[in-house]
């Protein structure tokens, strides 16, 4: 099954790529993880930053395990938290086992879009 994440990518994991592709001071989602024999990426890990998503992949660009990223902009505190839920859901089954759900930045109560989803 293929998990797909409405994302840009998937590129190559390493800092040159992170900071050519995506700009700095964005807020944003991504996802980390591998190609498949089949070149289809799978995610791993599904992420966002409120404050600037390169300085987020850049922290996480040193991690072997992850080999490539898909990314997103968001516009909206809002708009990023409820997309890193969508992509939680999506992709919960293969991702790290130790992937908990995303939490609303600090100060916000933003529901979980998912309507079976008690967060
Ligand atoms: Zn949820």
């Amino acid at each position: 099954m293929i998990f797909e994440l409405s994302h840009k990518g998937p590129f190559e994991f390493n800092p040159e790529t992170v900071k050519n592709e995506v700009e700095a001071g964005q807020m944003g989602n991504f996802a980390l993880g591998k190609l498949d024999a089949a070149d289809r990426f799978h995610p791993l890990k599904v992420g966002r930053s409120d404050t600037d998503l390169q300085a987020e992949l850049l922290r996480w660009a040193h991690f072997p395990q992850y080999t490539h990223f898909s990314y997103q902009y968001a516009y909206t505190l809002k708009q990023a938290y409820e997309l890193e839920c969508k992509n939680f859901h999506t992709a919960v089954s293969q991702l790290n086992k130790r992937a908990v759900h995303p939490e609303p930045p600090a100060g916000h109560d933003f529901r979980c879009p998912n309507p079976w989803c008690n967060r």
